[in-house]
Order: structure tokens, then sequence, then C-alpha cells
């Protein structure tokens, strides 16, 4: 009979013994042999690291976390099948003077001889650091790891959870889609980092906005989606209003207060509706469709989105195409003095002409080739184009004459801006006081700091800027004042109904008053009528843009106008008509 205790005569039986304890002692799992009535007959040294239990406490029967293993073990194992000889699982193991800690369990039976009431091995081993792994693993797999928000896939399959378990004609449900305007010019100027905090911050925002059945993940890059559940409709509008308002505040990243624009769609879900994948399409068509409006807007799904989510596509594509095609065209529209009569200069504007779409108008195409990133080589074109018609221009003897060319916002955070202004005007060989960069004011604020870098240097090159649609942005007198510009653009909103309409006539005076306080020179957009430049010239104003003084023209147009300047008969003299 075997008696594994019994030391033999033979040496080498002796030290393979010898061995096996040493092994035993060593090992990190911890081993135990226990007769058919589970009572202990053998521990190692690591059993009693991982269970806080001694040999004592074992061999007296004071070892609680056992049976709580061995139920465990028998509610997960039903059978725990020691008939078979063998048993594996995971169980939970009440640690001595601590909690339950999980730990990986093997039983096996010792062979003995017949007769002899069986004998088993248990091996067993702390799992919680593989458990937490897995646990993490499960949340990196479900969540986004930057903002801690739901990923695309988790979304999508609560959302169809969540849809499925929707009642009829009980709760308002909404879709929102959220996708940052120009996220990229963040990165681009402020770095990832920044990026990064502010997508975090936005995260924390709209997790304050979450209730109890809300859904609200992170789908990538610069997008947010989040599932709504009211009580009713109204509930549900001011949820989503709420959403919108709480993103509109301004964010502080690196000690700078950005102000952070959205472009969103919205779709009311229906229950009787539940086809998750159409609402998606929806909305996504209508978040797309709010940045084909230029961002900072909301447009709710419609019939309609598919059409304009593939027009969108289809107009990319082709915009894709124009700047190789030569499709794209210049028209300018002349800038007169109001005192001389005299044309001063052209403001450059983009046309598309395209073989199938006909001539397209800038708001048609401008905000897709800004989000496409598009706008940059357009605009290197258009600046190019523009410089070298003025220098003919001023060739053939037809100045003084300065160029106003439009920059957007994305062309204005670009980082080689300066230099390739200057490579160009190099190339051109123009001299840099004749042209004139419009940035609007939202695109100056956006960001303060970095653009008053950039403006500064495009001063130092010498090249006058202008501020383009005056009023309808943030209008902040303080940093009016501290950016290098030389002409404001009174908006052609404040100009439309002048004289007449009493608050365009005040704030268009204001902004003429504003402007020569700062020593500014001062343009009106928008002048159509004989009554607005009259009023414009009796409040001083500088300069006027318009119909009144002609459309945008092509260049030949344009030539012809500087050659004849058939513009002073519509410089009236002062006073009623
Ligand atoms: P903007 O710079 O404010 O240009 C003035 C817009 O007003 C032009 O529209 C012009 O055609 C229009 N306009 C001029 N006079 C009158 C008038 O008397 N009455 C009315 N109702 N409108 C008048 P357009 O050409 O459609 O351009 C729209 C906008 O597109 C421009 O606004 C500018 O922001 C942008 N844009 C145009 N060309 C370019 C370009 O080359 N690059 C960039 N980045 N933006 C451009
Ligand atoms: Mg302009
Ligand atoms: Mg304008």
């Amino acid at each position: 009979m075997n008696d594994p205790m019994r030391q033999t005569e033979n040496p080498h039986q002796n030290r393979q013994q010898w061995y096996a304890k040493q092994v035993l002692n060593s090992l990190m799992e911890a081993v135990a042999v226990t007769d058919s009535n589970l009572r202990f007959l053998y521990i190692n040294p690591a059993f009693t690291k991982v269970t806080n239990y001694t040999w004592e406490d074992v061999f007296s029967g004071t070892f609680e976390g056992w049976t709580q293993v061995m139920k465990d073990a028998a509610h997960l194992a039903p059978s725990l099948n020691m008939a078979e000889g063998q048993w594996d699982g995971e169980v939970w193991l009440n640690r001595k003077g601590s909690g339950p800690v999980p730990v990986r369990l093997r039983a096996r039976q010792i062979e003995t001889t017949r007769g002899t009431a069986p004998q088993f091995i248990w091996t067993f081993q702390d799992i919680t650091d593989h458990k937490n792994m897995e646990h993490n693993l499960h949340v990196r797999m479900e969540r986004d790891p930057l903002t801690g928000l739901l990923n695309r896939s988790t979304f999508q399959r609560q959302l169809e959870h969540a849809a499925a378990k929707l009642a009829n004609g009980t709760r308002s449900v909404g879709l929102l889609f959220l996708d940052i305007d120009r996220f990229k010019n963040i990165n681009d100027s402020l770095g990832y980092q920044a990026g990064d905090e502010i997508m975090h911050l936005l995260a924390r925002r709209l997790m304050l906005c979450q209730g109890p059945d809300d859904l609200i993940a992170r789908m990538g890059g610069d997008e947010f989606a989040l599932f709504l559940e009211r009580e009713h409709e109204e509930a549900l509008w001011s949820a989503i209003q709420h959403v919108l308002s709480v993103l509109k505040e301004p964010v502080h990243v690196q000690q700078q207060e950005l102000f952070v624009t959205t472009s969103a769609g919205v779709t009311v879900c229906t229950p009787e509706h539940r086809d998750v994948t159409a609402w998606i399409e929806l909305t996504d068509a209508a978040m797309y469709q709010a940045k084909d409006l230029g961002g900072d807007t909301c447009v709710v799904s419609g019939q309609d989105a598919h059409r304009v989510a593939r027009d969108r596509m289809q107009l990319e594509t082709k915009l894709r195409k124009a700047l190789m095609n030569a499709e794209f065209v210049l028209y300018y529209q002349p800038q007169v003095s109001i005192a001389s009569g005299k044309i001063t200069g052209f403001e450059v504007l983009l046309r598309w002409m395209n073989p199938e779409l006909g001539m397209v108008l800038p708001s048609a195409f401008i905000p897709l080739a800004e989000e496409t990133g598009m706008i940059v080589a357009i605009g290197e074109w258009v600046l190019r184009t523009a410089c070298c018609q003025l220098k003919t221009w001023l060739d053939k003897g037809l100045g003084p004459l300065r160029v106003a060319v439009n920059l957007s916002a994305r062309q204005f955070q670009q980082d080689n801006l300066v230099d390739m202004v200057k490579a160009i005007l190099t190339e051109v060989q123009l001299p840099a006081e004749y042209l004139e960069l419009e940035i609007t004011e939202s695109a100056a604020m956006y960001n303060v700091q970095p653009a008053l870098k950039t403006l500064q240097a495009l001063r130092n090159l010498g090249v006058r800027i202008s501020i383009d649609d005056f009023g309808t942005g943030y209008s902040s007198l303080s940093y009016l004042k501290k950016f290098p510009i030389q002409t404001l653009k009174i908006d052609q909103s404040f100009v439309r109904d002048i004289p007449g309409d009493s608050d365009g006539a005040s704030i268009a005076k204001s902004v003429i008053m504003l402007a020569h306080g700062l020593k500014l020179n001062v343009i009106a957009e928008g002048v159509e009528w004989p009554e607005q430049f009259v009023f414009l010239k009796e409040h001083q104003c500088n300069e006027c843009q318009g119909y009144y003084f002609g459309h945008p023209m092509p260049a030949h147009e344009a030539h012809r106008l500087l050659e004849t300047q058939a513009l002073s008969h519509f410089i009236l003299p002062a006073g009623p008509h």
C-alpha cells in the first residue's frame, strides 16, 4: 500500500521526495490535500499566504472560508463531480480577516489503492489582478478611454436595446448628434492635449445633463451622440435645448478662453418605427446639414435629410476636382470712396463655375470647403490669382488700388498663413500695402492670443487687415483696440434698412463713430440704394460697396470699369433725395 509519508531506504527516492517538498514550499499556488470528508491533511506555505489561514486553523476546522468555497463550487458545478475525479472553476474565497477574493480552484482525486477512501489535491490561485484586468478590458471595450462615455458600438447596441424596450406612445425619445465645429483647428493651433482637454470638459458637461434612461457616447473624433428619453415631448425639447446651451459656455484650456460651437442634428424618434439604423442615418444627415449651414446650428431631421446627405457627398466629389479642372473664377466688386467717387479697391469674391451645376455662390460651397480642409488650397489659389490681377492693373497705371481677399476661419488658423502670404507677394512682386485681408470677428475672436500674433505678423509684412461683417459677431471693443487692423466693414444687415429702420441706422452711425474714434477706415457693405448712400455720406462713412455701384463682376469688366471710372455719377451731392 502507498503511504505518502513513509521515508524509504532508497536514496534516489528520498532525494525525489525532498525535491517535491521544496517545490511545494516554493509554489505561488496554494495547495491542499483533503480526505473525502474535506478534512485537511496537508497545506503548503502558499495556502496560508492566499487564505490567511494557518495549518492550526484548517486542522482545527475553523477555516470558514473553506465552507464558502465548497458552497460556491457546489453552486457552480452542482455535481462537484468527484466521481470523475476532477473539478475546475472560479469561486470566491473568504480570506481570514478580509473580504472575499476570486480564486481559480482545481480539484484532483489522488490515485489510491482500492478500498481506501479517496483523497483530493486542491490547488488554488488568487486571480484578483487577472479579474481587474479583465474588468478594465471590458470597460475599455465598451467605453471611450478619453471621456469615459460609451463608445460607438456600445451606444448602438444599447440604443437597440432601449428601442426594443420602448412601449408605444408612453415616452418621448430623441436622438441628438453633435459635432464640434472646426475641431481640427483647435488641435492644429493648440495641440492635441488641449483638444483632448476640451473633449473631456464637454463630455463632463454632457454627463451632467444625463437623465436616468439616457445614453451618451463619444462616437469618435469630435462627435457625440445622445439618446434622450423623457416623459413627454416638451420635456424632450427642453432637454435638447439644455444640452445645446451648456455646450455654448466658454471653455478654459491652457489659460485661454475658447468659444466652441457645434453642429447638431436631432431626430424625434417614434416608438412605432423602431428602426434604429434609420434613426441614426436621419440624425447623421441632419447634423451634416447643420455643418453645411456653416455650423453653430441645430437641424431637426425631416423627410429630405437623406437627400441632403447625398447631395452633400456629390458636391464634395465635384468640389475635390474643381481646383484641378480650373473651375474657380474670381469676381471683383468695387469699393468706392464716398468723398471722391473713385474706386479705391475691389473685394475679391469667389465663384465656382461647374459644368453641371452652373455658377455656384460661396455660401453653397465655402462651409464644405472649410469642413474638408479644401479651403486651404482654394484660398491660396484665390490669393495668388487676386494678387496677380491687381499687379497687372497696377502695371497698366490703373492704381492706386487695393484688393481685398476674404480669409475663412480655417485659413486664418493655418500655421503657415503668414509665410504663404509673404511668398505670394514676393512671387507676384506686389507691395504688401495693396493687399487687404478680410477676416470676420468670429475668426479673430475664436482664439484670441494666436490670432493676435498672426495679425501682428501679417501687419509686419505691411498687409492691411479688415474686419468683415462687423457687428454680427462678438464685437468686443477691447479686442478691437488690440487688433492691428485698418478697416471695419459695417455688415450689410445694418445697411439694408437705412435710413428707414432706426435700429439699423443708429448701429451704422455708431460703427462709423467707433471706427473713426479708433482711426480706422470704415466701409459700408451692401449699399443698394441712393438713400443709403446719402445717409452714409452724411455720417462720414469713408467707403461704400454694394449693388448700387456694381455687382461682383469678372476681371475684364472690372478692368473696363477702372479705365472708365464710370461710377462718379453715382456720387450725388449730400442732401435730401
Ligand atoms: P462677404 O465677404 O461679406 O462678401 C460680401 C457678400 O455680399 C458677397 O456675397 C457679395 O456678392 C454680397 N453683396 C455685395 N454687395 C451686395 C449688395 O448690395 N446687396 C446684397 N444683398 N449683397 C451684396 P458672395 O459673393 O455670395 O460671398 C458670400 C461670402 O462668401 C462672403 O461674404 C465671404 O465671407 C465668402 N467668400 C467669398 N469669396 C471668398 C473667398 O475667396 N474665400 C473665402 N474664404 N470666403 C469667401
Ligand atoms: Mg468680405
Ligand atoms: Mg461682409
